[in-house]
């Protein structure tokens, strides 16, 4: 990739990530002041690009550039048969929402690339017989409403009539919130695409891990985003005095709870690619000098394959009965939340593997624990990810980071899987 195209992406990821809500700090939430002025700002760069550019009626950017009918002529060499991708549209995006205090690259990063590959296609003189749409959809992080993937929700018309209940801290609710957007009439809308005309939707996105760089490579492909179950346990002894009861009559939750959580990391350790973690713990009464009477905390539980993560919750299950049979402390589970794993298309992801391999030399599969637009759009049409490699795999952070290098890689990977799909499908 020629320097330009980088130095130009990261300068709109620059500039993107000036437009925020809260001086200081990056924060950009569904439907805020700081949401309009980034859709202006990045539908701006979408139409120097040759887009056309709109906005639906739940705030998502939408920018298309049209087939070029002529250049797919050209491209089958003549032969005038329609190709399988007349009429077709590639979807190309991510969010352009933040958590609060975020970092330039998660969400904008998927936007802003398809962006700048598809000006540096046409520098190059090279046309798409296919339609692209970018999308930047207006929420993915959840954190106005606590309800995440409001945005791919709405374009595909998977928005709920319960999901317009929820409200934020100043009490307005979804459905009031895009009634004023809308300027006072707001309609759920209907899915915005047909499946049958839709090639497939690809994401770019930081990994959000240390698998890349640990690798020393760029950019990989994903596999699956992980499905998670996710839980509320409280473990209930008997509270006591410190230093007047025996240890061999006491009934520790504390305990009892901190074997659990050595017995399930252990657990996980030994699963290949399971994922388990206990991240907030509340010790019960909570003082020095008083053995904890009860404990609640969480886990969360992610795999790629749900099979392997019911199994592996079952063994979880037989672990908290022995602990508690053992130390005789009662134990109780909530479960808090509960997703599916979104397998990637094979068809699409070999495609984009195929680019990452010219570019990079080798490609690597990963599994993404966290979540993305592309649970919500795979329910639309088959869905790819393209993970890029990010500084000490840190993300939801200020100091978030991809090399100009890495990025470089990136643009070559998306503009090879672009000019490799139009030739596929031309001849
Ligand atoms: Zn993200």
């Amino acid at each position: 990739m020629p320097t330009q195209p980088i130095q130009r992406l990261n300068h709109l990821l620059d500039e993107l990530g000036q437009v925020t809500d809260e001086p200081g700090r990056l924060t950009r939430t569904f439907l805020s002041p700081a949401m309009g002025r980034a859709n202006q700002l990045v539908g701006r760069w979408m139409k120097e690009a040759g887009l056309k550019v709109r906005v639906d009626s739940v705030g998502n950017l939408i920018g298309r550039l049209e087939a070029n009918v002529g250049a797919r002529l050209v491209h089958a060499r003549g032969r005038r048969q329609a190709t399988p991708l007349q009429g077709m549209t590639l979807l190309l995006g991510s969010h352009l929402d933040t958590v609060r205090d975020a970092g330039r690259f998660d969400g904008p990063l998927g936007v802003l690339l398809p962006i700048v590959a598809l000006a540096e296609l046409k520098r190059r003189g090279v046309t798409l017989p296919f339609a692209v749409e970018v999308l930047g959809f207006s929420e993915e992080e959840g954190v106005r409403f606590a309800s995440a993937y409001l945005g791919s929700e709405g374009y595909t018309g998977r928005l709920s009539p319960a999901t317009l209940k929820l409200r934020d801290a100043d009490g307005i609710s979804v459905g009031e919130a895009l009634k004023k957007f809308n300027g006072g009439r707001f309609l759920l809308p209907k899915q915005a695409q047909r499946t049958s005309n839709l090639i497939g939707y690809v994401e770019v996105h930081i990994e959000q891990g240390p698998v890349l760089e640990q690798r020393g490579l760029a950019v990989g492909v994903v596999s699956a985003i992980a499905g998670q179950s996710r839980f509320k346990l409280t473990w209930t002894g008997k509270a006591g005095h410190a230093g007047t009861t025996p240890m061999a009559l006491r009934r520790d939750a504390l305990a009892a709870a901190a074997e659990f959580a050595v017995g399930v990391e252990a657990l996980a350790r030994r699963t290949r690619g399971l994922v388990a973690t206990i991240g907030v713990l509340q010790v019960s009464p909570g003082a020095a000098n008083v053995i904890p009477g009860s404990v609640t905390h969480t886990l969360d539980v992610r795999h790629a394959d749900d099979r392997l993560r019911r199994r592996a919750l079952m063994a979880i299950g037989r672990l908290a009965t022995q602990i508690a049979g053992r130390r005789g402390v009662a134990r109780a589970w909530q479960r808090t939340q509960e997703n599916g794993a979104t397998p990637c298309s094979r068809a699409l992801t070999a495609r984009l593997e195929r680019s990452v391999k010219a570019v990079q030399g080798k490609s690597l599969s990963l599994v993404s624990g966290a979540g993305h637009d592309g649970v919500v759009m795979s329910a639309l049409t088959p869905i790819a990810m393209l993970f890029v490699g990010c500084r000490d795999g840190l993300s939801h952070h200020p100091d978030e980071y991809t090399s100009p290098k890495d990025l470089g890689v990136a643009l070559d990977v998306m503009v090879d899987f672009l000019q490799r799909l139009a030739a596929d499908y031309t001849g």
